[in-house]
């Protein structure tokens, strides 16, 4: 998926963490380095840095590693004034440009469901923290709300259209993932380190399924996504009347940290 600026913008607007979740999340990974001098954070397709603007904020080194121009470029203006101790780094997460063994924690957000090879990135995620280092994934996830039914409604219109969308890809990758770190013999501990409700409007929920926000979209053809859409805003409008109405959705930030071997 290449990102338009203009997808870039609407991504991270909204993706956004209320403040204090921003601070609850930043805090739960800081609290994993605090044996550390001056510790050193990479993240794994940083996007436009709300994991990892709190956490520069609090004044950590940090590297900023993406393949996306447009997501870097919106990171590049909301880290501007604080960047003395950020580095960013447009490459690939499977070829880290990074020396083994030199940083202290790897945040990895939301992205290897988006990566078929997934155990390249690990491998190098496992390469470049220093021994007693930690790798630190995190994820948001919801509880079922009117998002869903929308989400559903137009996997629906896709599907009469002959295209079949995959569901529960994230979810199946993070457990692949546990899996493999297991295999390794290390011992990921998982928790909640965050809960919020957010109050969102129909049109929103409507919108960033049109604008693609999500990668369960991205692999629909333009035209089919178009015409689904398309049916998909007349349902909308046939449901629920007015579209401006909003409705809770209940969220949770979940952390999974593994520390390596001393
Ligand atoms: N971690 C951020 C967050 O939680 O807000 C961004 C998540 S976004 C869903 C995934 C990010 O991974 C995008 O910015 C995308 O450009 C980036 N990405 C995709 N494939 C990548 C790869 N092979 N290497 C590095 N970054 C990649």
């Amino acid at each position: 998926m290449v990102f338009a600026s203009r997808v870039a913008y609407a991504y991270d607007r909204a993706r956004a963490h209320p403040p204090e979740v921003s601070g609850q999340v930043a805090g739960a990974m800081a609290g994993e380095v605090s044996g550390v001098e001056d510790p050193v954070f990479l993240e794994l397709g940083v996007g436009t840095g709300r994991i990892a603007l709190p956490l520069i904020a609090r004044g950590y080194r940090y590297l900023a590693l993406d393949t996306s121009s447009a997501m870097l470029d919106v990171f590049r203006q909301k880290v501007a004034g604080v960047t003395r101790k950020v580095r960013i780094l447009q490459a690939d997460a499977r070829d880290i440009p990074l020396e083994d063994e030199s940083v202290d924690a790897v945040v990895v957000v939301h992205l290897w469901h988006l990566l078929e090879d997934w155990p390249r990135a690990l491998a190098e995620a496992l390469r470049v923290l220093r021994p007693g280092g930690v790798l630190l994934e995190g994820w948001d996830e919801a509880e079922a709300s009117e998002d869903f039914r929308v989400q559903e409604a137009w996997r629906r219109f896709v599907a009469e259209e002959g295209v079949k969308v995959e569901r529960g890809r994230h979810r199946r990758r993070l457990g692949q993932v546990e899996a493999a770190l297991k295999e390794l013999g290390l011992a990921p501990r998982t928790g909640v380190v965050a809960r919020w409700t957010e109050e969102r409007s129909l049109r929103q929920s409507l919108e960033n399924i049109q604008e693609r926000l999500y990668s369960f979209t991205w692999t629909v053809p333009e035209e089919v996504h178009h015409r689904a859409v398309v049916q998909l805003w007349a349902w909308a409008e046939a449901e629920y009347g007015d579209l401006d109405r909003t409705f809770p959705i209940p969220w949770r930030f979940v952390l999974r940290v593994t520390r390596l071997a001393l």
